[in-house]
């Protein structure tokens, strides 16, 4: 049922550079509805806890109608929900929490988000796509989650091999995800250059982000593997240096704006069941991006 006003919000720390209000209000604005969304800073545990029972009482209590969550409570906010959707339980956390009847659900968009976004680019029809992903931090959880979910065979290259084999031990344990189908490795160049050429390569870590815009999270020295499509999560500046050298060899290769979109449009339709205005939420990222990334 459509509402006569909707309030939303983020819960994070720190959430200065935030552009989901912007976002948010494009939506709602677009569909004509009245609304805002707010942005509640809250610091990691075990201090803002009393903040983040408080928030959650307000949604029980319908004054809020959505929340997003970012670092550093996407993972801890679980203990305080009532459900999570599979997504988020396999992820091991939330980015968007939404109310069913009495409950409080933990949801995680960015893999859906990844995933269709990623579905712009366009792979050879294959029995088994193959995908390496450097970095295994939070973002990496919901890229491999999404790629392994959907059957492709995923090499994480991370600087911290443990951090590599802990996100393949424990996503390979879900239910959905085949245990041969993730492989844990390490971010060095002769590790790279062994590696069978995958079909797509992801950058996950935080690697040419602004304002270190030069910087690459792909070795110099070794070519990108030869028919891969690479998608850098990284969209702040809208064309990293990644994309930017791997589209100079020809590559086709596209930043995260679509993700962030697409994570969000999931989220905004969780909270009000309407079709979300991907047009409309584009746009508004692209007048943040001429003014100031
Ligand atoms: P995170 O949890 O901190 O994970 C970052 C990963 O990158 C970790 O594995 C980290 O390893 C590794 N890393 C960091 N610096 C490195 C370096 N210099 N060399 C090698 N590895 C390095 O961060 P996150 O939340 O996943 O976010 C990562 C990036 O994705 C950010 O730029 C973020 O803005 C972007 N992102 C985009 C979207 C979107 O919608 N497009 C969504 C989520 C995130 P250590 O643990 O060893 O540091």
């Amino acid at each position: 049922m459509e509402r006569s006003h909707y309030t939303f919000g983020l819960i994070g720390f720190p959430l200065d550079h935030s552009i989901s209000p912007e976002i948010h209000r494009a939506a709602l604005q677009d569909l004509g509805l009245d609304g805002d969304y707010h942005l509640y800073p809250v610091p990691a545990l075990p201090g803002g806890r009393g903040l983040i029972s408080g928030l959650l009482e307000r949604m029980r209590a319908s004054e809020l109608q959505g929340l997003n969550v970012t670092i550093p409570h996407k993972e801890n906010i679980i203990q305080f929900l009532d459900d999570l959707t599979p997504e988020a339980k396999a992820i091991g956390a939330a980015n968007t929490i939404f109310p069913r009847g009495d409950s409080l659900v933990g949801d995680n968009t960015d893999a859906e988000g990844f995933y269709t976004d990623l579905l712009r680019l366009e792979f050879p029809a294959k029995r088994h796509l193959s995908a390496l992903v450097l970095g295994a931090g939070g973002s990496a959880r919901a890229v491999v989650y999404a790629l392994a979910k959907h059957g492709w065979e995923v090499v994480i290259a991370a600087r911290r091999p443990e951090q590599a084999e802990g996100l393949a031990s424990s996503l390979s344990a879900a239910s959905e995800v085949s245990p041969v189908n993730i492989q844990p490795g390490v971010l060095t160049p002769d590790y790279l250059r062994a590696l069978d050429p995958a079909d797509l390569l992801v950058n996950t870590t935080p690697i040419g982000m602004s304002p270190e815009v030069q910087a690459l999270p792909w070795p110099t020295e070794i070519p990108f593997p030869p028919d891969a499509r690479v998608y850098d999560l990284v969209y702040n500046p809208a064309v990293t240096e990644l994309v930017r050298a791997a589209r100079a060899m020809g590559h086709v290769a596209i930043g995260g704006s679509g993700m962030l979109v697409e994570q969000a449009a999931l989220a905004f339709e969780r909270w009000t069941g309407l079709a979300a205005p991907r047009k409309a939420m584009r746009a508004a990222i692209a007048r943040i991006a001429q003014l100031d990334w």
